[in-house]
């Protein structure tokens, strides 16, 4: 059996420090915001190279409240990329903007600055470049863009911890920038947690008032804000796993190096691109093939197990149907049924992406070298 996801190994593996984690904070009682919240976000801004972190409830509100913070204009439109997940859009329409869905490159499946300029609009007030599936955006070309048109940028790293673009750690590229701990993402707590990085102190302390009730003091409140704090539990377990996630990343690395080597030349079979100038986290490895989902049945029965980022492209979904923007003929409309997200991650040896490797080859009926 090949796992997609192997929580409890991992913390079979850090159980001593988990644990200690999870023990102290009940000791002093920092169950919301407090110490270990404070520690983590100062390490989190220290790993990402921001100079301000604020933990909140969740990589969705992270989102919204980023939006919310920038002070856009109300029912401006924001360009979003149409395969991701729909966290990345929904916080636009909640923060009461229009969402207006751009393509991806067919390489490596995110946003470009030329993908966004094919639909701007004089209403376009800000980008959502979502680093998916850890591949960074081109952030020089959207920056430049952002730039020339008086746009903001928001960046949506729920997928791409430590990935870099030319050398520079994603986070603090852009105006704000959003993180998703969720237990299955790169680094994860053991429930829902999030954060926002920025290099603005201006911004960070308006996420923050906005994440806990406008407040300025305990009673004071500037204006109403919301519920969406990061609590001391989650923190501390980040903090433990902090130490681990470079050689969690490395390991990713790895295997999608092992995964485009022993792949490679594979008719039928497209394998994702790693831009020269990008750091990929790989959060997932997809690969595109017209026989995806006999592929997907072929490796289950074999016990391996895959996942489909996304099976619905964003613009198709019923929720986005008032839009209106499901039938356009772009890319990630047309490559939703041919993405499989073969198995990765720091719970895998190279010799099972091997075994991996070797089942696709047989499914293609190509000779396992
Ligand atoms: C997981 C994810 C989110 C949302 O994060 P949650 O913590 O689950 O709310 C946002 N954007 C992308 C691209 C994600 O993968």
């Amino acid at each position: 059996m090949i796992k997609f996801l192997d929580l409890h190994a991992q913390y079979q593996s850090i159980k001593a420090d988990i644990d200690l984690a999870i023990a102290s904070v009940i000791r002093e009682t920092a169950f919301v915001g407090g110490s270990y919240a404070q520690t983590f976000e100062n390490q989190f801004a220290a790993l990402i190279g921001a100079n301000h972190c604020v933990g909140v409830g969740n990589g969705t509100d992270a989102i919204e409240i980023a939006i919310e913070a920038l002070g856009l204009p109300r029912g401006s439109e924001i360009i979003v990329p149409g395969n991701s997940f729909i966290a990345s859009s929904e916080a636009v329409t909640r923060s009461g903007h229009k969402v207006v869905f751009a393509d991806v490159d067919e390489d490596s499946y995110v946003l470009t600055a030329d993908d966004v300029r094919a639909k701007l609009s004089d209403k376009t007030s800000a980008i959502i470049a979502v680093h998916l599936y850890g591949h960074p955006c081109d952030m020089d070309s959207l920056v430049d863009l952002a730039k020339e048109k008086g746009l903001k940028i928001i960046e949506d790293c729920a997928q791409a911890h430590l990935a870099e673009c030319r050398g520079r750690r994603v986070g603090s590229l852009g105006d704000i920038a959003t993180f998703s701990f969720y237990p299955g993402k790169n680094l994860g707590a053991y429930g829902d947690a999030g954060a926002i990085t920025t290099n603005n102190e201006a911004l960070a302390l308006k996420a923050r008032k906005i994440a806990n009730h406008g407040r300025v003091a305990k009673y004071d409140h500037e204006f109403e804000g919301r519920n969406s704090r990061l609590d001391g539990i989650q923190a501390a377990i980040l903090s433990a796993k902090l130490p681990h996630l470079d050689s969690w990343t490395e390991t990713r690395i790895q295997i999608a190096d092992y995964y485009l080597d022993a792949l490679k030349g594979i008719q039928g079979l497209l394998l994702p691109v790693r831009q020269p100038w990008a750091k990929q986290a790989y959060h997932l490895f997809v690969v595109r093939t017209e026989q995806r989902n006999a592929l997907k049945e072929y490796l289950a029965q074999k016990g391996i197990e895959t996942g489909i980022h996304y099976p619905i492209a964003l613009p198709k979904l019923a929720a986005y149907e008032y839009l209106g923007q499901g039938c356009e003929s772009l890319f990630v409309n047309r490559s939703d049924s041919l993405l499989l997200s073969l198995p990765i991650g720091e719970h895998l040896s190279l010799q099972e992406a091997g075994v991996v490797a070797d089942a696709v080859r047989s499914f293609f009926g190509t000779c396992v070298s």
